[in-house]
């Protein structure tokens, strides 16, 4: 911290991140100044409370004197493209994320996690694995607590969920695995283009000290080959995979069937991948069989995500709305689908600019309906002649029960943001859980 002691800082964002940013810095006795283009940030009052005297600056960037900062500590919410911070970093502004003073003041062992989708499932697993093994650990990043928050506590090794803004706003995180688990576009209103997003979650290798990939993704295997011991996760191939033994399917560890995938309390082929890949990244730590067993039966999964929400006339409903991208949306699908055409997928919302034409065949071959609302509703409804138009959540779930017959899956997996409707995809979420138990006959 001695480096930056002197220097005038300038917090830019308010929001978690942001609170958690001014907060450790206040208490070591360094005073930001904070900014935010909102008029009136999620975290104003607690400022005004807590620290009356920093100098703030609330609405428009262009205004706030960027420029006269040594350094920025951005939220991850904001693109370093936003042309006042553009023109800061321009003029020798140095401009960092709390990712990378976390990097800068932590001495305890990373395992870094990033991917476009599973990314909180699979640090919340290797997170609860770790505490059944005895070590004290803590879970944050982009989920939960900011970074900077976890360093007031003596932990053995922290778990962080890194999103690809938060790398590129990172360089001397030094993490003892790390992993890309999958990439599927996304954020593409973010990046100038698929490979720079590609290129921003490949950052998470540099400095690591075992390096994780996924086999069925050739994208999340570095092109440049760093020293750093390499271990693999996939379906069918790698040092963590997937296969039967004594007929039934088994996570496969470096060539041993380690344990029955029935061990964990979620299902899923992609969960499956999601525990492999914890296994992978946890390869570095002393953890016993029995250890996973007591994590891995335990298990819930996380709300929002291929959540079972109810059982209505023979007709089940998984909430799924964190599916914000196609990637995710293929994912629950794939995990819920059964030979026949059995689901009525609920989709829609802001598509980010993606390409969504890679659900046409998993649309295809498992749903018998897509009800479709939102922004980008009638994009989604093109990819297939089973389309249905709504203009909300309420229609969408009444019209999937007029359509739904016993033994069919109605799931809400969006493949887009909920930004256009909701606030975020836990409202959007709650809005389909309401709606489905609301329609009870
Ligand atoms: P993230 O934190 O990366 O958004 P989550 O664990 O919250 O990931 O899961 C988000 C969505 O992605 C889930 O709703 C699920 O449908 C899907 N998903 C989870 N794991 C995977 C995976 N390994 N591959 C593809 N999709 C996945």
């Amino acid at each position: 911290l001695n480096e930056i002691k002197n220097k005038q800082i300038t917090v830019l964002g308010l929001g978690v991140t942001g609170l958690g940013i001014v907060r450790f810095l206040l208490s070591h006795g360094l005073a930001p100044k904070v900014v935010d283009s909102r008029k009136s940030p999620p975290g104003i009052d607690w400022l005004k409370e807590h620290a009356p005297k920093l100098s703030t600056h609330f609405g428009n960037l262009d205004d706030a004197v960027l420029c006269n900062s040594d350094m920025i500590i951005i939220s991850p919410g904001l693109s370093l493209k936003i042309p006042a911070i553009a023109k800061a970093i321009e003029s020798g502004v140095e401009v960092i994320g709390d990712v990378e003073l976390f990097a800068r003041i932590n001495t305890k062992p990373v395992v870094a996690v990033t991917g476009s989708n599973g990314k909180s499932t699979v640090v919340t697993l290797a997170y609860e694995v770790l505490k059944a093994a005895g070590y004290k650990v803590a879970l944050g990043g982009n989920i939960g607590t900011a970074v900077l928050d976890l360093l007031n506590d003596d932990y053995d090794v922290f778990v962080l969920e890194l999103s690809s803004f938060q790398l590129d706003t990172s360089s001397s995180l030094k993490p003892i695995s790390a992993t890309v688990l999958n990439i599927s576009e996304d954020h593409l209103d973010r990046y100038d283009s698929y490979q720079a997003y590609i290129d921003s979650k490949l950052s998470i290798y540099n400095n690591a000290e075992l390096v994780v990939t996924n086999t069925d993704d050739i994208q999340t295997t570095p092109i440049s080959h760093s020293s750093a011991p390499h271990v693999s996760f996939g379906s069918e191939q790698g040092d963590y995979h997937l296969a039967e033994h004594n007929n039934e399917l088994h996570f496969i560890v470096k060539g041993e069937a380690f344990l029955p995938v029935s061990t964990l309390a979620v299902v899923g082929k992609h969960n499956y991948l999601n525990t492999l890949a914890v296994m992978a990244l946890l390869n570095p730590f002393d953890i016993t069989k029995e250890q996973y067993t007591t994590a891995l039966c335990q298990f819930n999964g996380l709300a929002h995500r291929c959540q079972f929400v109810d059982e209505q006339n023979g007709v089940k409903y998984f909430n799924d709305s964190k599916a914000t991208n196609v990637g995710a949306t293929i994912a629950a699908i794939d995990s819920l689908a059964s030979d026949h055409e059995n689901l009525i997928v609920i989709a829609g919302g802001d598509a980010k600019g993606a390409d969504l034409s890679a659900l046409k065949p998993y649309i295809k071959s498992h749903a018998k309906a897509l009800v479709c609302f939102g922004k980008d509703a009638n994009k989604l409804a093109a990819l297939s002649c089973k389309s249905h138009l709504v203009s909300n959540m309420q229609e969408a779930v009444a019209l999937a029960k007029v359509l739904s017959k016993r033994g069919d899956i109605v799931l809400l997996a969006p493949a887009c943001a909920s930004i256009d409707m909701y606030n975020n995809y836990m409202q959007r979420g709650d809005d389909f859980v309401s709606c489905v138990k609301a329609a009870q006959l």
